[in-house]
């Protein structure tokens, strides 16, 4: 969505305190996007004109979220003021359950990441208040980091591998995790309000819809529509269209890995057989890559721990390894392919695991779109590797929790007011 769109829509509201503040969230949102710029230039790009843009950047720069420089005292020629984006005062935690690792990040308004924690479990043998209290302890710690850091914390966001209904806010069902119907933002609020006071909202949302929502990129146009494929122990997708992730008619779309792909294949985790995740996902790929006492497969170990281990196997040149990557890649573009024939993509992003390992799956990936899409050039869909990788759905998820703060930075100071 171009931001002058955004300026349209919220002018036809009546009421001024709305339109000042979504304006307000207007230039912080394109100051993130777009990197420090001019007065002049900001108006001019968002559509305000220079009288309301001034005084919108002075009230921003009064909540301390942006500073303004004078360009001449830096030697920058025409004399003008320069505002840029102060993120530090503000962050948003996002965190993740997945079969087998937790993890949580704070990130600041900037981007910059300012807490992280991560911890490899068995959610299989844990029953869910097992895994959310571990989860608890984690954002916890991360609070208290933010807290030190001077940074009023939004929002939590936390990602489950799984459905969860956008209205209810419950996860449906977890078929890797085995849960159905649990409440776990409820819990995760009830478990840190025993030491944080009053606890900052509590969200949950798909895992692989917050790793897409780290992807988005307004400045891309390829990345406009994409869809977002999130590696994991199965696999998570995303569709994404017109810039904004789709979520459905209850925040159920993009269960891509349930798409049956080997009719007369694995049993998957939701009890069909032959879903793509079967043959996609870190099982598969452990399955194929390793032995069943290869110390890769312990569930102690982090993700990272694992990962960074078969980076180095693939490096090596390990016969095994390369061979179960390109089988892996193969059925990745295999199904991509009927992702691209359907949507059309500007970009397919190999996310999750997939990112860490792209170097070895993308060849694969590509060549199967290139022979099973019926657009000529793959239709001109790019496969790109996710820069954040396994961290994807946690950085999305801090993310979402900052929304509440671009949509009314005036809400700020009530904000540093209540959880400080
Ligand atoms: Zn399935």
């Amino acid at each position: 969505m171009r931001d002058a769109d955004i300026t349209v829509r919220v002018s036809a509201t009546a009421d001024p305190a709305a339109v000042r503040a979504a304006r307000m969230g207007l230039l912080l949102r394109s100051l993130r996007d777009r990197g420090p710029r001019s007065r002049g230039r900001l108006a001019v790009e968002t559509g305000l004109t220079r009288t309301v843009a001034t005084g919108l950047v002075d009230e921003l720069a009064e909540l301390g979220l942006v500073s303004c420089e004078d360009a001449d005292r830096r030697g920058a020629g025409r004399p003008g003021v320069q505002v840029r984006l102060v993120g530090s005062s503000v962050c948003g935690v996002g965190a993740e359950i997945n079969v087998d690792h937790l993890a949580v990040v704070a990130v600041d308004l900037a981007g910059s990441v300012i807490a992280e924690f991560r911890r490899g479990i068995d959610g299989r043998s844990l029953p869910p208040e097992g895994v959310l209290a571990e989860l608890a302890g984690l954002v916890d710690d991360a609070l208290a980091e933010a807290r030190t850091a001077g940074a009023t914390v939004a929002g939590i966001t936390v990602g489950v591998a799984g459905l969860v209904d956008t209205a209810t806010q419950r996860v449906t069902l977890a078929p890797n995790l085995g849960w159905r119907d649990i409440d776990a933002a409820e819990d995760v609020r009830r478990r840190l309000a025993t030491t944080a006071t009053p606890v900052p909202p509590v969200r949950v949302a798909n895992e692989a819809t917050l790793a897409a929502t780290a992807e988005l990129d307004p400045t891309d146009a390829d990345r406009a529509d994409m869809v977002v494929l999130y590696g994991e122990v199965g696999l998570g997708g995303a569709i994404v269209s017109g810039g904004r992730v789709a979520p459905g008619r209850h925040g159920w779309a993009g269960e891509i890995g349930h798409l049956p792909v080997d009719p007369r294949g694995r049993l998957c985790g939701c009890g069909r057989t032959g879903c793509w995740e079967t043959v996609v996902g870190l099982r598969a790929l452990l399955e194929a890559a390793t032995d069943p006492d290869d110390p890769v497969r312990d569930p102690v170990l982090t993700l990272e721990e694992r990962l960074a281990t078969l980076v180095e196997r693939a490096r090596l040149a390990d016969g095994r390894t390369l061979a179960a990557l390109d089988e892996v890649g193969t059925w990745l573009g295999t199904g991509a392919a009927i992702l691209v024939n359907t949507l059309n993509p500007g970009t397919v992003v190999l996310s999750g695991y997939f990112a860490v390992l792209g170097e070895w799956l993308r060849p694969a990936v590509e060549a199967r779109l290139a022979a099973d899409v019926l657009a000529p050039r793959a239709g001109g869909t790019r496969v790109a590797i996710s820069a954040f990788g396994p961290t994807a759905a946690v950085r999305g998820g801090a993310l979402v929790s900052l929304e509440p703060v671009l949509s009314d930075p005036t809400a700020l100071a009530e904000l540093h007011g209540g959880t400080r």
